[in-house]
């Protein structure tokens, strides 16, 4: 459903959930549009029409309003399809009131007939998709995260003690050789192929799985919802927003650390690539912040991390390209040569699972390429 406020700007409506007598909207500006994507909830009550600067009116009297749909009108209108969830919560919309819920927006500082709209600036608030979750950083959060870097220390300390024991009889020059200049084209490949590893991870949980998924639902959930309030990521301090990369990340750790008679470049290389996978997810944060601090905008434009620009390609449906999100580094030559097509033909040839992105709005194009892998 797109909704038109005034003449500045047009909301995609993102989500809608229904709770009681409590409809909460969340908006998307449309792609092209001045606005970036961000939200604002209204909520419509049956109970109040007073207050707060919330929108609350009755609901069986609807107010004016300018919707939009692909179809048309308002009534019966056909909503535009951007994936699975939007259609879900336009059916729980449908199935709890005959007629849309009617909502007056004037470019968020207008009023309405049934109370003064809430001034809510687009993105200002996130948007909460999973039960239980928060943006709020909780201290059993901090402890997984610091746990986990320990571990990764951990490795690294062991790996770097093998590789310089024996190197006191050695000169300063032949240390550097032998030593330090394989300890830094190490941790420069694990950071191409980690950064590698970040897109395959995310373009697997982005098409595949959902919150009934064992062990990684909650990220499959989360990665998919990230489309539809992108700036929910922004409210996250750090270890809210990677803990549960940190789960995902505590097995491989585990068995590498307790694993024998490990090669130390290759211990040292594997701690810091599953390492990665948790880094990136601060990083994508980053590329998604409204004011980016100096530091970070430098280290963006030197090409360190991942760019505003690079993962601004990834957030149109059909979400298709630039998966990557530690340095974006690999992203080019990945869909260059369309390497996630020819893995979603090989998931589709043996399970019958379709990507999400093939269903995304101009997914046909997307579902045509892999089938021509
Ligand atoms: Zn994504
Ligand atoms: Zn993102």
């Amino acid at each position: 459903m797109m909704l038109r406020s005034g003449s500045k700007a047009k909301y995609d409506v993102g989500t809608s959930v229904m709770d009681g007598s409590t409809i909460q909207y969340n908006f998307e500006a449309r792609k092209g549009e001045e606005c970036h994507p961000t939200g604002i909830d209204i909520e419509t009550s049956r109970d109040s029409s007073e207050g707060g600067g919330i929108v609350k009116k009755m609901m069986a009297q609807p107010t004016d309003i300018d919707i939009e749909t692909l179809g048309g009108s308002s009534e019966g209108g056909s909503v535009k399809k951007v994936g699975p969830k939007v259609a879900l919560n336009k059916m729980k919309q449908d199935s709890n009131s005959k007629h849309p819920t009617d909502i007056d927006i004037e470019t968020l500082g207008g009023s309405s007939e049934g109370g003064p709209v809430k001034k809510t600036p687009i993105g200002s608030a996130p948007v909460i998709a999973l039960e239980g979750d928060s943006t709020e950083e909780q201290p059993y959060q901090k402890v997984v995260v610091a746990a986990h870097f320990a571990v990764v220390l951990l490795n690294v300390i062991v790996a770097s003690q093998a590789i310089f024991a024996g190197t006191d009889s050695m000169g300063m020059v032949e240390v550097v050789g032998t030593r330090v200049l394989p300890i830094i084209a190490t941790i420069y490949a694990s950071i191409v192929v980690g950064d590698f590893g970040t897109g395959v991870f995310h373009w697997s949980v982005d098409n595949y799985g959902s919150l009934q998924t064992p062990v990684v639902g909650s990220i499959c959930h989360a990665f998919q919802g990230h489309h539809v309030s992108p700036w929910t990521i922004t409210f996250r301090k750090f270890a809210n927003n990677v803990f549960k990369i940190a789960y995902g990340c505590a097995i491989p750790l585990l068995i590498l650390t307790f694993l024998p008679n490990v090669d130390p470049y290759a211990r040292l290389f594997l701690g810091l690539f599953i390492n990665w996978w948790l880094v990136s997810q601060e990083l994508h944060k980053f590329s998604h912040l409204k004011r980016t601090p100096p530091f970070i905008k430098k280290c963006m434009d030197m090409g360190l991390i991942l760019s505003k620009k690079e993962h601004g390609l990834h957030h149109t449906a059909p979400f298709d390209t630039n998966y990557c999100i530690l340095t974006g580094q690999n992203n080019k030559w990945l869909d260059e040569t369309h390497f996630f097509r020819r893995l979603e033909r090989i998931v589709y040839e043996a399970t019958g699972n379709e990507a999400n992105t093939w269903n995304e709005e101009g997914g046909d194009k997307v579902r045509a390429r892999a089938m021509e892998m």
